[in-house]
């Protein structure tokens, strides 16, 4: 069984707040929100970062993903960021890429 937290999520071996789920790609809500809204999309295959990734096809639909979910959800016209992090400067924690969005408040730039 792999230990990695997000493929246990694709593969059903852990629980998942799902928001949205096709053939390619997962969204759930993020278990520690920065924001009033925080969800999280993810291919379901296993690339561990953005330096792993050279599928121009799986990151356009992550992306486009983000913004679907954000207007379904109701505050995309308000305005939200979208963050992939990167490695250990980047911030990531999750070897597994995915990316945030945030929104429901006003964001600050730039980030700490
Ligand atoms: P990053 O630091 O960019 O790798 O982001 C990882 C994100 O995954 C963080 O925002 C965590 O709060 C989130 N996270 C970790 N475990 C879970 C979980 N079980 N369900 C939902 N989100 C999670
Ligand atoms: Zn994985």
């Amino acid at each position: 069984m792999t230990d990695c937290l997000f493929c246990k999520m694709v593969n059903g071996d852990t629980p998942v707040n799902k928001i949205y789920e096709d053939e390619d790609v997962l969204a759930f809500h993020d278990i520690n929100p920065q924001a009033p809204h925080h969800f999280l999309v993810i291919p379901k295959a296993h690339i561990k970062t953005l330096n792993d990734i050279d599928d121009a096809k799986l990151l356009g639909k992550l992306t486009l993903t983000v913004s679907n979910i954000a207007q379904d959800l109701g505050f995309a016209d308000e305005g939200y960021r979208v963050v992939m992090n990167c490695n250990e400067q980047g911030g990531q924690t999750v070897y597994h890429i995915h990316l945030h969005c945030l929104g429901g408040r006003a964001l600050t730039w730039p980030p700490g």
